[in-house]
């Protein structure tokens, strides 16, 4: 099995409320500076006045994008680059939680929305990066793999391990 869906597999660990959705996570080339994100994809419905057009001939269509039920996580490729595989597993699952917690709290109109508009909603808050931090601790207790005590301490191992990868292009 891919590594990016194996880990995916694990991080669903601490989504329960996630299960029934149709979720797929892969490497992606994605912009710099972006870890990860989430696609969320569209269906188009038409609708149509039925009494306009069968009584009085007007055409009335209207169509509304409707959200379909599956999302993409896309991670980016230059992870790889992490060569231990432990290590390389923490940051990819870190990354995967992130993007799992803006499935649950519905964040998605926002991440489909320009960046300007994303930092004016303001969906990187505290309470977000703590939760990131929480779920993260809890995916790690039931890998039996030790907690993490201090989450300043968490992003800054995992901005240098990201840092490090920089130089080496
Ligand atoms: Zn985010």
């Amino acid at each position: 099995m891919d590594e990016a869906v194996k880990w995916l597999k694990e991080c669903m660990e601490v989504f329960p409320l996630l299960k029934k959705h149709n979720i797929t996570c892969k490497y992606s080339k994605l912009p710099k500076n972006v870890l990860g994100r989430v696609k969320i994809c569209y269906v188009e419905e038409k609708d149509i006045d039925t009494r306009a057009l069968l009584i009085e001939g007007r055409r009335r269509v209207s169509i509304t994008r409707k959200r379909d039920d599956e999302y993409k996580i896309e991670i980016s490729e230059k992870l790889k680059k992490v060569k231990e595989p432990e290590l390389r597993r923490q940051v990819v699952e870190h990354t995967i939680i992130h993007e799992l917690l803006h499935i649950e709290e519905n964040d998605f109109d926002v991440i489909a929305e320009d960046y300007k508009t994303r930092k004016k909603k303001k969906i990187h808050v505290k309470a977000f990066k703590e939760e990131v931090f929480r779920r993260f601790n809890q995916l790690r207790e039931l890998c039996k793999v030790p907690v993490i005590e201090n989450r300043d301490d968490l992003d800054l191992a995992i901005n240098k391990i990201v840092t490090s990868l920089e130089d080496k292009t």
